[in-house]
């Protein structure tokens, strides 16, 4: 069967499908939801071999014309030369306002998409179709497009919702586990920003959803998206609480930035990382009972994730001072102070932004 969600944005409202075999149906499921029977695939060449041809042909079989395009794998694709080379390619295809750009792939495919979607021809509709644990709970899902600069993690973008989300699980069968466990990081954070039974089922679930259980999978993926659709629903343009589900993710971004975009490190596992840093702090802070932090270090360990810096092997990390230093590049600053959310508990989060330069220091140091 197919659950169905709804980010309820009014008149832009729109549909998150989560089941079993989603692409092979995604024809049916479109047709009726685009301004014309035009459409775009973008993807990756480690999806493209195993995804795009179900998809086409169930969007040939809907009646809908789509060609594609198929771009180099990773982090480092989420930059300006590689969205001058995607915004290229529509124009000279003739791409009307009514083509409808399909993403399919994990956050990288779908913040790039999403932001070709919101810039080309002053904005054209966008359908996600996440193939990535990460995708499916998290970047799908609210409007959030973008790339990277060369100095900061999303610092290029636009909100621009999709039209639609289809999350079909079936993909997760083929996600290398690196990339399942670094989605992970975000159904963590997704439970910790306001929702401890949810967390405490992790704690009980979490390794069955990682070994492959169907049910456990559906459930957290429906679980994340509803959270996320009822805070962006609240919130679309980040005035207040969608901040929260920025947790660990202004540690995060240093780390990111700092290895760099072609490290090979993976979102969510710089997020893990955060997470313990923003638990930590917390604790240091006096906000937070210590067993809070542990319960989160714990939970992250028991299934793989890295909790510091130094569990990701490979990379050389500059010092604590540099990587405090990095801060100031987030998006999250303001005037000159850095917002970051901290711990009363699991599932009680808050905006602060009232760590010191030596709070954030003393993070990275761990
Ligand atoms: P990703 O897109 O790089 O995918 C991870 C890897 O898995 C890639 O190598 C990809 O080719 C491969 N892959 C994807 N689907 C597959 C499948 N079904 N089978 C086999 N391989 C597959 O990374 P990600 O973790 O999905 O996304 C990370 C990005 O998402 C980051 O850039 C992050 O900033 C962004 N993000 C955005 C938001 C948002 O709100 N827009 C939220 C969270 C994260
Ligand atoms: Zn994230």
């Amino acid at each position: 069967g197919i659950d169905r969600l709804d980010l309820d944005l009014g008149p832009r409202s729109y549909p998150i499908l989560v089941g079993d075999g989603l692409i092979e149906r995604a024809g049916a499921l479109l047709r009726d939801r685009l301004p014309a029977r035009r459409a775009f695939v973008i993807t990756d060449e480690n999806v493209a071999p195993i995804h795009l041809n179900p998809l086409l042909k169930s969007l040939q079989a809907g009646g809908i014309e789509a060609p594609h395009l198929i771009l180099k794998a990773g982090e480092s694709t989420k930059c300006l030369a590689v969205l001058e080379e995607v915004l290229e390619t529509l124009i000279a295809v003739r791409t009307e306002r009514s083509t409808t750009l399909i993403a399919l792939g994990g956050g990288v495919i779908g913040d790039l998409t999403g932001f070709a979607a919101a810039v080309l021809l002053r904005g054209v509709p966008f359908v996600q179709i996440p193939t990535t644990l990460l995708a499916q709970v998290d970047s799908s899902v609210g409007g959030k497009t973008g790339i990277n600069s060369r100095t900061g993690k999303n610092l290029i973008g636009a909100f621009h919702q999709p039209r639609a989300v289809l999350a079909d699980t079936h993909t997760l069968d083929t996600l290398p586990r690196r990339d399942l466990l670094a989605g992970y990081a975000e159904v963590v954070k997704t439970a910790l920003i306001g929702d401890a039974p949810f967390f405490a089922w992790l704690e009980a679930n979490g390794q069955a959803l990682l070994d492959g259980d169907g049910a456990a999978r559906r459930h957290a993926v429906l679980t994340s998206c509803a959270t996320k659709a009822r805070v962006v629903a609240a919130d679309e343009r980040e005035a207040g609480q969608r901040a929260l589900l920025n947790l660990g993710h202004t540690f995060g971004h240093a780390l990111e930035a700092e290895a760099g975009f072609d490290s090979g490190l993976r979102h969510g596992e710089a997020v893990a990382i955060g997470l313990v840093m923003a638990y930590d702090t917390s604790v240091r802070r006096g906000l937070c009972p210590p067993q809070a932090a542990e319960r989160v270090r714990a939970h992250l360990k028991s299934v793989g994730l890295p909790t510091r810096p130094g569990d990701i092997p490979g990379i050389d990390w500059p010092g604590a001072d540099d990587l405090a230093r990095h801060v100031a590049f987030d998006k999250k600053v303001k005037d000159g102070r850095p917002t970051f959310v901290l711990a009363r508990d699991i599932g009680d989060t808050f905006l602060s932004q009232d760590l010191t330069p030596a709070d954030i220091e003393t993070a990275f140091a761990g």
